[in-house]
């Protein structure tokens, strides 16, 4: 790991400042924050984020789950992942988002992770962690090694010429079902984001995967109220029943009324380069009758797009299959 400055700021305005001097706040920063350190340290041991310095955020006080006055969810930046997953209010209000989160990682990384370090993990493709490889998330211009490599576990959709990386969180998938909005105090202040803008689509630029600007803090996300009478569902499919990561995930919100769908929301993960909420699928399921044919069509609507690689045809029939099933498993429970 190469030497870097540490500091820990005293309060967000500090921390503000401090990464405002940052060129960028996306691949190549020269200034990080730190919360949980999960997924930076490791990057920083492998030399492929190199930060001059790293500012500790862990003293800030954004670390509380609270209720809104609208009845909806305020959840500090630093909330531990585990704190989330097992609060009273997110189990009985936001079901997807405590089983998206359980899914995920191992209980010792959970306790570490936090809510805005989670949102920013990084893809787990190899190449990108392998700085002996060309890659154009990691060092712009270089090309893509996976795209004629190993892509197995890579995107489907969302994917372009330069860049096919998923999205690799549980958690950001029930966040986009759930419509979270991220809140962001910068330089110019204060900023809210809906989940669905916040993550940017590869493009010609995968080195820029949101819309966070030097000095950017994450503060907070906010989830609207519950939607009353909801069914949801978190299914995850991998290569091993823990500690892995999704080759197909999803994530339901649904209401059912006189055996139609009255409301839906579906998120897809491991098959996006950002948390894949499908709009095609939510509006193929709308006033259909809740059953097996209409979750089936819902589910073709959502891989409609799907562009598989040489190593990951089998990804769309898992993913139909995954969606089908985890609107199943809502409504049936
Ligand atoms: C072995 C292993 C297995 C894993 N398995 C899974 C899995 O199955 N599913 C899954 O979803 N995840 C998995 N993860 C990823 C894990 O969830 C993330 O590493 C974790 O959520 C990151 O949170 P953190 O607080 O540790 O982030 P950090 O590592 O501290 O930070 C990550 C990034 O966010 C930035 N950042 C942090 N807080 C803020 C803020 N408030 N404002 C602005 N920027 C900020 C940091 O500068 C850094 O760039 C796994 C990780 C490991 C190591
Ligand atoms: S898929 Fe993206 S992250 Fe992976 S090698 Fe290609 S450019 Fe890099």
């Amino acid at each position: 790991m190469r030497a870097f400055e540490f500091s820990r700021p005293q309060d967000a305005s500090a921390a503000i400042t401090a990464a405002a001097q940052s060129k960028t706040a996306q691949q190549g920063a020269d200034i990080r924050f730190l919360a949980g350190g999960t997924t930076l340290v490791d990057l920083m041991k492998l030399e492929v984020e190199t930060p001059a310095r790293v500012l500790d955020i862990n003293r800030l006080p954004l670390d509380k789950i609270e209720a809104t006055s609208d009845g909806g969810l305020r959840i500090g930046a630093m909330v531990r992942n585990s704190d989330l997953a097992n609060h009273a209010t997110v189990k009985r209000d936001y079901a997807v988002l405590s089983q998206a989160i359980l899914s995920g990682a191992s209980g010792q990384i959970r306790n570490m992770a936090t809510t805005a370090g989670n949102l920013l993990q990084r893809t787990r493709c190899m190449y990108f962690r392998d700085t002996a490889m060309p890659c154009n998330k990691r060092e712009p211009g270089t090309g893509c090694a996976a795209i004629t490599g190993a892509n197995r576990m890579l995107a489907i959709l969302g994917t372009s010429d330069h860049c096919i990386a998923t999205n690799p969180s549980d958690m950001n998938v029930a966040m986009a079902a759930l419509e979270a909005t991220i809140h962001l105090q910068g330089k110019k202040g204060a900023r809210a984001v809906p989940i669905g803008d916040f993550h940017l689509l590869p493009g010609a630029t995968p080195e820029r995967e949101n819309v966070l600007e030097p000095g950017d803090l994450i503060t907070h996300v906010t989830l609207p109220p519950p939607k009353s009478g909801s069914k949801q569902h978190y299914l995850k499919l991998r290569d091993r029943a823990s500690y892995e990561f999704a080759l197909a995930s999803a994530a339901v919100v649904i209401n059912v009324a006189g055996g139609n769908v009255s409301f839906v929301r579906i998120a897809m993960g491991g098959v996006g380069t950002k948390p894949w909420r499908s709009p095609e699928a939510e509006a193929a399921l709308l006033h259909k009758p809740a059953n097996a044919v209409s979750f089936r069509a819902a589910a073709e609507a959502a891989l409609h797009n799907g562009k598989p690689q040489s190593e990951n045809k089998f990804k769309i029939e898992l993913a139909k299959r995954c969606l089908t099933h985890a609107l199943q498993t809502a409504v049936n429970s």
